[in-house]
């Protein structure tokens, strides 16, 4: 009967909970100890130009060295720090690592950001990023925040705010994963934003499929139309990256050209920083 119901879910349900919870708090822990001892550091993905071939910019990706367990995906931890207010913390050290960083590029190689919903909802962050920026001497149009669409989905006026504040600054703004969780295309008139990055999930199988490179294409459309600029995840073969280039998209990222990598390493792939051929429109 019911109470039998609930007696059983109590058993199996409640310690289960205990676990994870458990688990959870043991994590915050061990971030708020890597926040104190360096535990954590920044790899760096190029952005290649589809038509130059040239690397345009870099996304800076967040790595955790575990002491027993190794490299920790951010996939794991990035939720935990926001449920625990902890990504405001570590945010501002992404921002002010990776700028630092960016500087010493050439100066043709953007920064790219990922900046969580929560950090969204600080009324300082703009001025954060104004102090990352002059701090590092890196020119703000050289800052691309990335941005998930949770933001938009959740029509949070405070967020838009922030978000054109911070383009008041200068920086560029990029819209991440576009096409996964609740997408809809009215997203993109709440916010004008200057790069919409499409999910892997649509480059996996543009070169097998007939359905495929249509999404892509209409995206692709829209993004022209509307002055903004669009970016390819998760390129790994050569045959994706040729219908890319067909369908007019600007750049492409994935392991083809480079998996992320530590900042030493991924100067390598830079270009001579001048002169530079400008690319033809
Ligand atoms: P994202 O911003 O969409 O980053 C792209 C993810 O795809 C990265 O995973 C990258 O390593 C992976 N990737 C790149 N190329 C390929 C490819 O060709 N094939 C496949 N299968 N995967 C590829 P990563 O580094 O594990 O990061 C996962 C997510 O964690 C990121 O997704 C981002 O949402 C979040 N994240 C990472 N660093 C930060 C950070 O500093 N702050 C915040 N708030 N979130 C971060
Ligand atoms: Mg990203
Ligand atoms: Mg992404
Ligand atoms: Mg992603």
């Amino acid at each position: 009967g019911a109470k039998a119901e609930g007696r059983r879910t109590y058993r199996f349900f409640v310690p289960s909970m205990d676990a994870s919870a458990k688990a959870r708090l043991a994590m915050e822990q061990d971030l708020r100890q890597a926040m104190v001892n360096g535990g954590f550091e920044l790899h760096y993905q190029p952005l290649v130009n589809l038509r130059t071939s040239e690397v345009s910019g870099c996304e800076a990706l967040l790595r955790w060295r575990h002491p027993e367990r190794g490299m920790v995906s951010p996939a794991e931890f990035i939720p935990v720090a926001e449920d625990t207010g902890l990504i405001n913390e570590l945010g501002d050290w992404v921002l002010r690592t990776a700028c630092s960083e960016a500087a010493s590029w050439p100066s043709h190689v953007r920064l790219a950001v990922n900046v969580s919903p929560v950090q969204l909802k600080c009324e300082t962050l703009a001025l954060k990023i104004a102090g990352a920026l002059a701090a590092s001497g890196l020119d703000p149009c050289r800052l691309e925040l990335e941005i998930t669409e949770a933001v938009l989905i959740r029509d949070d006026e405070a967020a838009l705010a922030i978000l054109h504040q911070l383009r008041s600054i200068g920086v560029r703004i990029a819209l991440d994963d576009f096409g996964t969780g609740y997408s809809s295309l009215s997203y993109l008139k709440r916010f004008p934003f200057d790069k919409i990055k499409i999910d892997r999930c649509f480059v996996a199988d543009i070169a097998e499929t007939s359905g495929a490179p249509v999404i892509v294409q209409a995206v692709v459309n829209i993004a022209s139309a509307s002055d903004m600029t669009t970016v390819a995840e998760g390129v790994e073969t050569e045959a994706q990256r040729e219908m890319l280039r067909n369908l007019g998209c600007t750049e492409m990222q994935g392991y083809l050209f480079s998996a992320p990598k530590a900042a030493s390493e991924v100067r390598k792939l830079f270009g001579p920083s001048s002169p530079r051929v400008a690319a033809v429109a």
